[in-house]
């Protein structure tokens, strides 16, 4: 039987969690040829699945214990959080974020990596981004809102931080069930 195994096996990764040393650790680029390595491109499904399994709305390849930029993103409408805004599927490579408004919004964030907590963050309303996708495609785009403040969130990662170092003070900081007891809308 020297047939390959041609069906498509995806795994789910482990993910790192905050006093892991990855999480603190700068990510390094990918170069194009590193990009385009199967090995690399599996990785990139693997996040991707690993994000859908535990409903994340992004994750970072150093949350998943390789020190590279790549985030993969993406929120689906889901009958429990009606007020979730959609964000398609997208993969970054390399990313970097060369414009942030003035205008800050202040939202609830909580991260795979800091389980069973949340807290509020001030960030920038609105970001530039440029970037590659998983083919070595240039992106450029504008992002508002959700999309700003998922982007900024994981892009912290790939430097290194957490949500909890851009909080203006952790008084807002609470586990899960306070958060539905006392937080919720
Ligand atoms: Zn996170």
């Amino acid at each position: 039987m020297a047939q390959s195994l041609n069906v498509f096996i995806m795994s789910i990764l482990k993910v790192a969690r905050l006093g892991h040393p990855v999480i603190r650790k700068p990510t390094s680029p990918l170069s194009e040829k590193e990009l385009k390595d199967p090995r690399v491109q599996t990785l990139i499904d693997d996040m991707v699945g690993t994000m859908r399994e535990y409903a994340g709305v992004g994750l970072a390849a150093n949350q998943v214990h390789h020190s590279k930029q790549i985030l993969v993103l993406e929120s689906k409408k889901n009958p429990r959080y009606e007020d979730v805004e959609e964000i398609p599927l997208m993969v970054l490579v390399n990313p970097t974020i060369t414009w942030f408004s003035d205008d800050v919004m202040e939202d609830w964030e909580g991260c795979l990596s800091v389980p069973y907590l949340k807290g509020k963050v001030p960030r920038p309303q609105s970001i530039e981004v440029k970037a590659f996708n998983r083919k070595m495609q240039k992106l450029d785009f504008k992002a508002n809102g959700f999309l700003a403040v998922v982007i900024q969130h994981e892009l912290d990662h790939l430097n290194g931080k957490v949500f909890l170092d851009s909080m203006k003070d952790l008084s807002t900081l609470t586990h899960l069930d306070e958060y539905g007891k006392y937080w919720a809308e």
